[in-house]
Order: C-alpha cells, then structure tokens, then sequence
C-alpha cells in the first residue's frame, strides 16, 4: 500500500497517540492532560509540550531527513513494515529504472 503521510497528520494525531503508549505512566500524565487541553497545531507547539519533537519528526528511511511529507510504503504481508521515502529518494530511485 502506497500512502501521503504528513507532519500536519503527525501533529493533530499526537495527542492520541501519545496518550495510547503513555496513559498507564503516572509521570506523564500532565504531558497527555496538557496534550488534550491545548491541541498543538504547531511541531513547535507540541515540542513546547512534550520537550522534544521525537513524536512529529517524518523522517524518510532511505536519507534519515525529516520532511513536512513523504510516502508510506506499507508491506502488504505484514502490516506493522513500512517504509518511510522522501520526494527526493523516490526521484533518485526512479531515475534508476528504464
Ligand atoms: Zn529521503
């Protein structure tokens, strides 16, 4: 499967999924609360939150760079592998093909 991902998706998603992993751990529970109550907009928002931007960093698998978007590539076998390509590594890799 072949999809858009972006920062934007990963920012208004953060609060759900930081909650998700976080919700049993009592030293983060401020952070969720403050998640749900504010609604970042901005990385830099969510960065002023959570104290790093590890939750709304797309990074493409193939350069390591971060990007405001890139394309998932999802194994169709197994759903929880994908992959993370960025429009300049899909440039590159088409460029390689006839
Ligand atoms: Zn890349």
């Amino acid at each position: 499967m072949i999809e858009k991902i972006t920062k934007q998706q990963l920012i208004n998603s953060v609060g759900k999924r930081f909650t998700k992993v976080y919700y049993n751990d009592i030293t983060k529970t401020h952070i969720c609360h403050e998640l749900k109550s504010k609604k970042p907009k901005t990385e830099k928002e969510v960065c002023d939150i959570i104290g790093n931007n590890s939750w709304t960093t797309l990074q493409c698998h193939n350069c390591g760079n971060d990007f405001n978007q890139v394309i998932k590539f999802t194994d169709s076998f197994d759903k929880d592998k994908y992959l993370y390509i960025c429009k300049d590594c899909l440039q590159k890799a088409l460029s390689e093909l006839d």
